[in-house]
């Protein structure tokens, strides 16, 4: 039995991943206490693809139809080169509706961040702002949190889900993040603006070229439009410190076909994204402390899967939780034990993977041509190659699907430098 003052659970980290893992521990009845350091809740950025691995969890959480109200549904992925617009492989994301039974979705960031706000709010979370965690300690059955105003906080579990930069990560891991040396533009304009530029409103469309790609889809309801522009930094090569620099955009997208070169000026140019990651690490729970989201496995985001990886890391959480609660409550070691050996795996393949295929979008010369000629052979419909990400989020080691990629000589080096190389 716990009060207001002592929640079960605190998680640090309001973003995606935080608010949705506190959502779904309140929706099996504890109480949940999140420390954001921001002075508001709220998401920078424009567009992100919902998978049905997400939407599942989407429709259990009864947000599904909030969701589709305020995102769009896309008809196809479609793949293109970036050079000369050709198609090289594309997914009917209406088939694969049907095949998963759950939608692909495209919503605005902050439109997601929102349901997941307002549904915390309508559980009871506890939703605390302007609160910076600063270090963490074990302690008697549970953890402790210090914040920088000189506080402390403690409950028997702490879910750290403070993102990239994580300070549990520093403090438990003490690992650096890896840089890709590339850099992501974004942009979300009306759609007027872009509709002479040679888009296809009703996709998503991927442009992939040398050392460079471009994603664009629509986002609220078919009034807006989404850009992303990612490409290797030349800066970053030459060691510089500042590099991604809008300057560096132009030149990288010069020899690339209408359709993108006439999408790069509306790039939002006063705030960019260099492309981080980390290697994957296999122990995410020290203690009763637990990493989770970015906090745990930041992706380079090609498989778009980082926010929901980190909504599937709540929900396996939870209904973990659920399992192992008797009278005396949950035995949190036990279900934090059931949660690492379940994500971890996963979310290593899917980093591993997100590596591996930005080496294969990037190629240039004879090595792209190959990929090209390797890309338009493949099956759309061949769901082998989508169902260990896009299928039911595993609960347990045995419920995780065989993992395949579309590029079998990609898929056999994955993570290896010159996965790509191999082509
Ligand atoms: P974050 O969103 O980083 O949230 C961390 C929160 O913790 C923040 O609110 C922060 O203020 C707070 N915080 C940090 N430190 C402290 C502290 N010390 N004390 C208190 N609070 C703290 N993913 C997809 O699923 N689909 C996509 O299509 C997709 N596209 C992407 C495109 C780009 C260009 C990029 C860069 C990423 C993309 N991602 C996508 C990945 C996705 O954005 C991230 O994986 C996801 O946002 C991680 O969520 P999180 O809650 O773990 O971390």
């Amino acid at each position: 039995p716990s009060t207001s003052h002592n929640p079960d659970v605190i998680v640090v980290g309001g973003g995606i991943g935080g608010l949705s893992t506190a959502f779904a521990l309140s929706r099996v009845g504890l109480r949940v206490r999140v420390l954001e350091r921001a002075k508001e809740f709220g998401e920078v950025g424009a567009g992100i693809q919902i998978a049905p691995n997400c939407t599942r969890i989407l429709d259990e959480y009864g947000l599904l139809d909030e969701a589709k109200s305020l995102g769009v549904l896309p008809e196809n992925m479609v793949m293109r080169d970036a050079l000369d617009a050709r198609e090289l492989t594309r997914l009917d994301l209406r088939d694969l509706e049907r095949h998963y039974g759950f939608p692909y979705m495209v919503i605005h960031r902050s439109d997601l961040h929102g349901i997941f706000l307002r549904a915390c709010r309508a559980a009871g979370v506890e939703l605390l702002t302007d609160r910076t965690v600063v270090a963490y300690e074990h302690g008697d059955g549970g953890a402790r949190i210090l914040l920088q105003d000189g506080g402390a906080e403690e409950a028997p579990l702490v879910i750290a889900a403070d993102g990239l930069h994580s300070v549990a990560r520093r403090q438990l891991v003490g690992d650096d993040v890896v840089s890709s040396d590339y850099v992501a533009y974004r942009a979300a304009v009306p759609i007027d603006q872009v509709r002479d530029n040679g888009i296809a409103e009703k996709d998503v469309t991927v442009y992939v070229g040398p050392r460079c790609h471009f994603v664009q889809y629509a986002l609220r309801g078919g009034d807006m439009f989404n850009q992303v522009a990612v490409f290797e930094s030349p800066k970053a090569l030459a060691g510089k410190e500042d590099w991604g620099t809008p300057d560096e955009l132009d030149a990288a997208f010069a020899a690339t076909c209408d359709t993108v070169r006439k999408g790069i000026p509306l790039m939002w140019r006063d705030r960019w994204w260099q492309m981080l990651d980390r290697d994957p690490i296999e122990t995410w729970v020290h203690g009763r402390i637990a990493l989770l989201g970015d906090a745990a496995h930041p992706p380079l985001q090609y498989m778009a899967q980082g926010a929901i990886m980190a909504i599937e890391d709540g929900w396996v959480l939870a209904r973990h939780a659920a399992r192992h609660t008797t009278d005396d409550g949950v035995d949190w070691d036990a279900a934090l034990a059931a949660y690492e050996a379940v994500r971890v795996e996963h979310c290593r393949r899917v980093q591993t993977t997100a590596r591996a295929w930005g080496e294969l979008w990037h190629l240039d010369g004879e090595q792209r041509l190959r990929r090209n000629t390797v890309m338009r052979e493949l099956d759309p419909y061949g769901y082998a190659f989508t169902d260990w990400v896009y299928g039911p989020t595993a609960l347990s080691p045995d419920e995780e699907p065989a993992m395949f990629t579309p590029i079998p000589l990609a898929s056999a080096r994955i993570g290896e430098p010159d996965a790509a190389a191999a082509l």
